[in-house]
C-alpha cells in the first residue's frame, strides 16, 4: 500500500464548505437524497444489512450511512471533511442512532480495522479520489474474507458527460459547478479490472437512472451514467 495520502485536499474542502446543507432535501445534495431510499434498498437485497458490521467510506453528512443503520447494521462512518463528519455527527445524535463517526481515511482506518468488516459501501467517492484503484486496495483489505463490497459511480462516456457535468451543472444547476471532473468518471470495465486486481469477484452491475424531469431514481440495465456494483472479496 503506498505511504501517499490518496485524498484530493480541494475535493475535501469543497464538500466541507456546503456541509452544513447535507441534509436540505432541496439544496446542493439533493439528487443523492433522491437516489438513498434506491440504493440503500439494493444494498439490502445484495448483502441483507440487518445484524451486519458496515463501513461506510467517505460517507459525507451521513444520508447513506443512517439508512443502513436503519436497517439494523452496525454501522461505522468515515470522511476526511472535518465539517462534513460533524454533520454527520449531530444528525445521528438528532436521529437517536448509535452511529460511530470517524474524520478518518480508508487508510488509517485499516491500520485499526483490518479484515474486520462484513460489509464496506463507498458510494459516490471514487471518482473524487487521486488514485481509486489504490482506494480500492485499501477499502479491500478493511473486509472480512467473504465480506461484501458496494460502490456506485460515474461512468465516462458522453452521454454521462451530458448529463452529470453539462445538464446537472450548467443546464438543471442541480449540482454546484465543478462538482465532477469528466477525466475522473470510471468505467465499469475499469472498476471491474482494478476490483479483480485487489482480489474482489464482481457480482452485479446496476444501473442507477436519475430522472431530472420528475426528480425519480429507479435501478435499471442502463449504466451509462451512474451505477452500482455488487462485489465479494475472495474466501
Ligand atoms: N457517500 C456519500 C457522500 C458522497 S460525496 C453519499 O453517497 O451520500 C463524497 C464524499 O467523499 C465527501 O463527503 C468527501 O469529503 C468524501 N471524500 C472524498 N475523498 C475522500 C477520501 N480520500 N477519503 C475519505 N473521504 C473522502
Amino acid at each position: 500500500m503506498s505511504a501517499t495520502p490518496n485524498f484530493d485536499p480541494a475535493e475535501i474542502s469543497r464538500f466541507d464548505s456546503i456541509a452544513q446543507r447535507w441534509w436540505d432535501e432541496h439544496g446542493e445534495f439533493r439528487p443523492l437524497h433522491i437516489m438513498n431510499p434506491v440504493r440503500v434498498d439494493y444494498i439490502d437485497q445484495r448483502v441483507q444489512l440487518k445484524g451486519k458490521t458496515v463501513l461506510d467510506v467517505g460517507c459525507g453528512g451521513g444520508l447513506l450511512t443512517e439508512a443502513m443503520s436503519k436497517y439494523g447494521a452496525a454501522v461505522t462512518g468515515i470522511d476526511l471533511g472535518t465539517t462534513t463528519i460533524d454533520v454527520a455527527k449531530l444528525h445521528a445524535l438528532d436521529s437517536k442512532l448509535n452511529i460511530d463517526y470517524r474524520g478518518e481515511s480508508a487508510e488509517q482506518h485499516a491500520t485499526q480495522r483490518s479484515a474486520y468488516y462484513d460489509v464496506v459501501t463507498c458510494l459516490e467517492m471514487l471518482e473524487h479520489v487521486p488514485d481509486p484503484a489504490a482506494m480500492i486496495e485499501t477499502i479491500t483489505t478493511l473486509l472480512k474474507p467473504g465480506g461484501h463490497l458496494v460502490f456506485s459511480t460515474l461512468n465516462r462516456n458522453p452521454k454521462a458527460y451530458a448529463l452529470a457535468i453539462f445538464g446537472a451543472e450548467y443546464v438543471l444547476k442541480l449540482l454546484p459547478k465543478g462538482t465532477h471532473t469528466y477525466a475522473q468518471f470510471i468505467r465499469p470495465s475499469e472498476l471491474a479490472k482494478w476490483s479483480r486486481h485487489a482480489g474482489l469477484e464482481v457480482l452485479d452491475v446496476r444501473g442507477l437512472q436519475f430522472n431530472p424531469l420528475t426528480f425519480t431514481c429507479s435501478l435499471g440495465r442502463d449504466t451509462d451514467v451512474n451505477y452500482l456494483m455488487h462485489l465479494r472479496k475472495s474466501v
